[in-house]
């Protein structure tokens, strides 16, 4: 999904959560949005281009074209990131952990929403999944 709609999705919640949490909220983004720094660190290992600039082009050319691409792994974006942020979350139960969890569930609500609508499979979901694929697991490759 764009960048830009997780601003959008995540803003909007923000402005709806703001009443109680105050500036609080501004944690919401680091999840909601920030958690797509991973697809930099895909891009910026299997490139070896470190230039921000240029991974998101890269990512913005693939989504308009929909290019399918060999399935990745983005580590935020796995199943055990997800347990371990809840994990934390229970354990401090804090605002900011709080809020730093619902940013992070709808953020995936809206990749796992575009993947269905997009019929994309392009990312590990865990790295379990990773692990039994075996190499013959690019399904997606096309372009
Ligand atoms: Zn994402």
């Amino acid at each position: 999904m764009l960048v830009s709609r997780h601003v959008i999705f995540t803003t909007i919640l923000a402005i709806i959560l703001f009443p109680l949490y105050s500036y609080k909220v501004l944690f919401l983004f680091i999840l909601g949005v920030l958690i797509d720094i991973d697809h930099y660190f895909e891009y910026a290992i299997s490139k070896k281009d470190f230039n921000p600039w240029k991974a998101y082009q890269f990512y913005m050319e693939n989504e308009r074209k929909k290019i399918k691409r060999e399935r990745k792994v983005h580590i935020f974006h796995l199943i055990e990131f997800w347990i371990l942020i809840l994990i934390i979350t229970i354990y401090l139960k804090t605002d900011y952990m709080f809020l730093i969890s619902a940013g992070l569930i709808l953020h995936l609500s809206l990749d796992f929403y575009d993947a269905i609508k997009n019929k994309k499979h392009g990312r590990y979901n865990s790295i379990i999944q990773k692990l039994t694929a075996g190499p013959s697991s690019s399904t997606n490759l096309k372009a």
